[in-house]
């Protein structure tokens, strides 16, 4: 990444761009390289690419040490995990989700003939209400899909009971979480089962992966069946099931990265904090903070434009003009993507808070980046709310 100035003049009133390469949101996190390639090597020698290899079981060994919980069940994507999850844990009818979320989280049900129905957030912490939920349980509802948003944990001893109340499953999309702690206690363990994604976009990558994570030794079990099309051994089905299996050389990349781990979270923090001071003081415009007492990846740097969308969107596109691809995630909000925008038309009338924050938010770049171009990133958002507010 070269940056070309370091201040002044913006490039929506002519100036050339700040960055030469375009910065996206979610550039993937490489860690160690070396090892990496060195593992890749040994796969290929080994001619064991796929179908529960050693790398895989080293990976899912690693990380249910790392998490503190007993089964790790990796796969090849988030997406399928959650599949996997929601149908290991026989959910049908309607489940409960935030709207507020990666549209993976509805579709996730959308896709094996559940309704997600949306239920609204707290906006101090972009995670599911427990209140709304209550208000959304239905006779068909037999869950709840708890989404820990930016790494922070979802309201996990709230949601839980409201679950025991109703009778209802609870689970956790934990795509966002990997290494954050609730109350002291990592995430991984809570509710029925978690999911991880280790899409290449995410705090910790695997390029493409995911797993269901549980201290449930027999939904550990139907997960792993179900992942393999229900073989039981050689020769024995004894179960529904599909492909969610993860490949080695995904694993291996896991292995090398969940190495180099505290590194990329230390870095993410430091530039969290650069970010901090770079727009202190701007009017309008906060940033989402992190609670100091728990762990977060500090992957996203979330920040809120208080007057709404107009000046969120001016300042989107001078940031894209200085091939700073900023996000507006996850804008307008699932419940009005389609599908469901078209089958719940009504549903923004009880997401208040919902449609609200889909106003405010923007998703600034993180991860390897130096000091002068999160300033130079601060100086356009600061310009833009400057100019707006004087
Ligand atoms: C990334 C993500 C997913 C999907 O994970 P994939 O590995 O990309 O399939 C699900 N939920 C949330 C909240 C995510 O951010």
């Amino acid at each position: 990444m070269k940056l070309i100035r370091s201040t002044t003049d913006l490039a929506i009133n002519g100036a050339p761009p700040a960055f030469e390469e375009p910065l996206h949101v979610g550039r993937p996190i490489v860690g160690d390289r070396a090892a990496f390639l060195d593992q890749v090597g040994r796969i290929l020698d080994n001619q064991w690419l796929t179908n529960n290899g050693q790398f895989v079981q080293e990976f899912e060994r690693r990380i249910a040490e790392y998490l503190g919980v007993r089964h790790c069940v990796a796969m090849c994507n988030g997406t399928i995990a959650l599949e996997i999850a929601i149908r290991a844990l026989g959910l049908t009818g309607e489940v409960i989700v935030p709207s507020w979320t990666f549209i993976a989280t509805a579709h996730a049900l959308y896709w094996q003939g559940i309704t997600p129905v949306f239920a609204d957030i707290d906006p101090a912490t972009h995670n599911l209400d427990p209140d709304s939920v209550r208000r959304m349980i239905t006779p068909r509802t037999t869950g709840i899909i708890g989404v820990h948003l930016w790494g922070r944990a979802a309201p996990v001893e709230r949601l839980q009971a409201v679950a025991d109340e109703h009778g209802l499953k609870l689970l956790f999309d934990a795509a966002h979480a990997f290494g954050s702690t609730y109350r002291g206690g990592r995430i991984g363990s809570f509710g029925a089962c978690e999911v991880l994604s280790f899409h290449a976009t995410k705090a910790f990558n695997t390029m493409e992966g995911g797993a269901v994570v549980t201290n449930d030794d027999e939904l550990a079990e139907t997960a792993r069946l179900m992942r393999n099309f229900g073989f039981k051994a050689y020769d024995y089905v004894i179960h529904p099931g599909t492909n969610g299996k993860m490949i080695e050389v995904c694993a291996a990349m896991g292995l090398a990265n969940l190495d180099r781990f505290e590194e990329t979270v230390a870095m993410n923090r430091r530039n969290h904090d650069t970010y901090r001071r770079s727009l202190a003081g701007v009017s309008g415009i906060s940033l989402l903070d992190y609670d100091p007492t728990d762990h977060n990846s500090h992957h996203y740097v979330v920040v809120e434009v208080g007057s709404g969308s107009a000046l969120r969107d001016r300042i989107l596109a001078a940031l894209h003009a200085e091939n700073v691809l900023a996000r507006k995630y996850f804008w307008p909000g699932c419940h009005r993507m389609q599908p469901y925008r078209d089958l719940f038309p009504h549903a923004g009338m009880m997401l208040g808070h919902t449609e609200k924050v889909a106003e405010q938010v923007l998703v600034l770049p993180n991860g390897n980046l130096p000091t002068e171009a999160i300033e130079t990133i601060s100086d356009v958002v600061r310009q833009m709310a400057t100019c707006a507010w004087s």
